[in-house]
């Protein structure tokens, strides 16, 4: 039962069609691991205490740094030079003294994910690096806890959450395995608008929060895309990789170890639409680059494409253009992200991926533009 404190601090969840007091319950009794307290892990524990998730456990090894304080709204300029965990205390316990809070000073290691991980009933990785990513990606795999994931990058930010039953795909089977060092910019040198890890922590919070109540729908199967810049968001859908190292029949990682790279968490890519392409084409000679199988490029294809498998890219160091940017698609956006990340490998950068696909073309433009073979 509820207290008549928490009714009250309460009360406007409890007005919520379809939320009320079971799913408050729910939130008060729920357990999350939280991985970084930085950008991300800031407005996601800052929300997730407000709304009275009972239990949050963080683990982050960082100090303070003065630049952290233009997006990590969970320190204060006099935090400065002090452990991440302790102004998180200060602040989450400051907003909802109920909350019950762990802290641990140590990096998210092959050592203790996996048990630490075990004890949540889900975890929201607010890390910005790839071995982290994997990492908390595998140990939740082998543990079957949902993971809340989330990244950014300059001006642009993704969404989705892994749940590790059968048909859902996992973080592997979009991004194999750690790219090289050096092939992708390593996150000190790459920049990030402040108030990007608001949104989407905020939005990691959100998915956390309607998973533990029971309420609606999590994003799984599906990655959200944000970009600042020209506001807005759009959705690709994830299929589970038959071939995927980890969550598949046959997997080729069968227990967790941790692979260590220095690479900023970079597996997006600037993108545009089909339609955007298109338009882009008429003004400008562009190099485009088609990930498709051979049978569904002679099914019909963008004019001027140039067609390089994906199954045959794993395989190659391709020849192309290192002095243009790079336009690569597939039918609906995956397969061409998945190039992308094969090509950044090659030390490929000026990638941008079609969103939508071949599929994405509105019939009009289509009936233009196609070349129907
Ligand atoms: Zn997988």
């Amino acid at each position: 039962m509820m207290t008549e404190a928490q009714k009250a601090r309460y009360a406007r969840h409890l007005l919520l069609p379809g939320f009320g007091e079971d799913a408050q319950l729910k939130l008060l009794r729920s357990k999350v691991l939280l991985i970084g307290a930085g950008g991300l892990g800031s407005p996601s524990a800052l929300y997730l205490a407000a709304a009275g998730v009972g239990h949050l456990t963080i683990i982050d090894h960082d100090t303070v740094d003065e630049s952290n304080l233009q997006r990590q709204i969970l320190h204060r300029s006099h935090d400065v030079g002090q452990p991440k965990v302790e102004s998180a205390r200060r602040e989450l316990l400051a907003l909802n003294p109920e909350l019950q809070i762990t802290l641990h000073q140590v990096p998210f290691t092959q050592d203790n994910a996996l048990s630490l991980v075990e004890e949540h009933d889900l975890v929201i990785d607010g890390s910005d690096n790839f071995t982290t990513r994997f990492l908390s990606n595998d140990a939740c795999f082998f543990a079957r806890v949902p993971l809340v994931y989330g990244s950014i990058f300059q001006f642009e930010g993704q969404l989705t959450m892994f749940d590790y039953r059968d048909e859902s795909p996992c973080y592997r089977c979009l991004v194999p395995a750690v790219p090289d060092d050096g092939a992708v910019p390593n996150c000190l040198e790459a920049g990030v608008i402040g108030t990007l890890p608001g949104i989407i922590g905020s939005m990691q919070a959100m998915e956390a929060i309607k998973y533990l109540a029971g309420v609606g729908t999590p994003p799984v199967g599906k990655m959200l895309y944000y970009s600042a810049l020209d506001t807005s968001f759009r959705e690709i859908s994830i299929q589970k990789d038959p071939a995927c190292p980890l969550c598949s029949d046959s997997p080729k990682i069968t227990s967790l170890k941790e692979e260590k790279t220095e690479s900023c968490a970079l597996d997006t890519a600037p993108s545009i639409t089909c339609d955007e392409l298109i338009s882009l084409m008429q003004t400008e000679d562009i190099f485009l680059l088609d990930v498709r199988e051979p049978a569904e490029f002679a099914q019909h294809r963008l004019p001027g494409s140039q067609l390089l498998p994906l199954s045959t890219l794993k395989n190659q160091i391709p020849e192309l253009p290192r002095d243009r940017p790079i336009y690569v698609h597939c039918k609906a956006g995956l397969r061409s992200l998945k190039a992308i990340n094969l090509l950044k490998e090659q030390g490929y950068s000026r990638l941008i991926n079609i969103s939508d696909g071949i599929d994405g073309l509105s019939s009009e433009i289509n009936r233009a533009n196609m070349s129907d073979e």
